[in-house]
């Protein structure tokens, strides 16, 4: 069986590995050149920083097992932090000072784990997938290549590991009712800015959770485990000032969220020691709850399977858990695996 996988994130990775593991042919694409989604760093000559998620936890028993095999593999650590909470913290947040939460970071940045779990699997990195179409059975995928031009492939079976509206776009002609039902999953924006420091910041923690104004994150990234290069602090802009800032340019929310820094932290940043500024916008960040929802989404009689953290809390773990969740429900799943009559 022939299964395309639609996005390299962890919940992509993760499905991908149970079912090659479990002889099926897989081909995974991913758009950028490199892997973990939101997982991901940016770097520099002079520094690095990470830029999406900024940390992550193991709940469960399953997903701790993994995080240990990163952990011997050098792909992650244990981040401990000074993590204070700014502004009042809402009723049902814990105190991140008394919190005995364990934190873990990819090492040497955040996409380590990604890399690690890719090995052996066939990636086609800055291959973005255009069209969906339900061909012979089974899948038609179009695709840009990394040169640029426009391919297809023949496949049995799609995985789609993307962000939510990312999906639903994707499959809004070839399967409309589940293109539809995926709709109502909304993702919140985030605006990401680094900065980088030739001298360091005076400040007394690593990180803060802000309950007040723009920013809802504040982190030196450089005090994660074998970081690199100068000292960088990474803020990310709260939900609801993302949205109401979407689309500023990149030099309007530095130069806004920087403001916001220096009038919560007291640190007065100036050319001194601020020496490069950089921001992401990310479009399709985090989703609020979907308690109804399955960890993961099989279309049996379509062929075709829908993961992703939206469908399961919206974090590393979650995200990692549902693409092992749909591995399992395409290989429990007795109808799935008759090869295609008309191919
Ligand atoms: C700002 C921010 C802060 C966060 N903080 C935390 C945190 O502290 N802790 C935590 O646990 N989680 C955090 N998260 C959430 C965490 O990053 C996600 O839950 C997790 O990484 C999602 O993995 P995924 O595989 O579901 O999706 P993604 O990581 O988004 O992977 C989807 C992949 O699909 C690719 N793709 C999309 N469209 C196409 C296409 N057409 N063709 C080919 N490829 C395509 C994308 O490039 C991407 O690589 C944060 C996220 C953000 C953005």
């Amino acid at each position: 069986m022939k299964v395309a996988v639609i996005g390299a994130g962890l919940s992509g990775l993760g499905c991908a590995k149970i079912l090659q593991q479990a002889g099926l042919e897989i081909t995974v694409f991913e758009k950028s050149r490199g892997l973990g989604g939101r997982m991901s760093t940016r770097r520099t000559e002079s520094w690095q920083c990470d830029h999406g998620a900024q940390y992550f936890t193991a709940r469960s028993a399953q997903f701790r097992d993994e995080v240990d095999s990163w952990i011997r593999a050098g792909a992650a650590a244990e981040w401990q932090a000074t993590i204070i909470s700014i502004g009042e913290r809402p009723a049902d947040l814990p105190d991140a000072r008394k919190s005995e939460t364990r934190r873990f970071v990819g090492t040497p940045g955040m996409s380590a784990p990604a890399r690690f779990m890719a090995q052996g699997l066939n990636i086609k990195s800055q291959c973005r997938v255009q069209t969906l179409q339900r061909r012979g059975g089974g899948w038609l995928l179009g695709y840009q290549s990394a040169n640029g031009a426009t391919e297809t492939a023949q496949f049995d079976w799609v995985v789609c590991a993307m962000p939510a509206p990312q999906s639903s776009e994707l499959l809004s002609s070839s399967a409309p009712d589940v293109s539809a039902a995926i709709q109502r999953f909304g993702m919140q924006p985030c605006w990401a800015v680094m900065l980088a420091c030739d001298n360091p910041l005076e400040a007394s923690f690593d990180a803060a959770f802000v309950n007040e104004g723009a920013l809802s994150w504040i982190a030196r990234d450089t005090s994660k485990p074998s970081r690199k290069g100068a000292e960088c602090w990474l803020l990310h802009a709260s939900e609801q000032w993302s949205l109401d800032n979407l689309e500023l340019t990149a030099e309007q929310a530095t130069t806004n969220l920087l403001a916001e820094f220096a009038r919560l932290t007291g640190i007065e940043l100036n050319a001194f020691n601020v020496t490069q500024t950089s921001a992401h916008r990310w479009r399709y960040a985090r989703n609020g709850d979907a308690p109804d929802a399955p960890v993961s989404r099989l279309e049996s009689g379509l062929k075709l399977g829908i993961c992703g953290d939206w469908l399961n809390g919206g974090r590393v773990e979650g995200a990692w858990q549902s693409g092992r969740h749909l591995a399992q429900s395409i290989l429990n799943c007795a109808t799935c695996h008759h090869p295609n009559p008309d191919r």
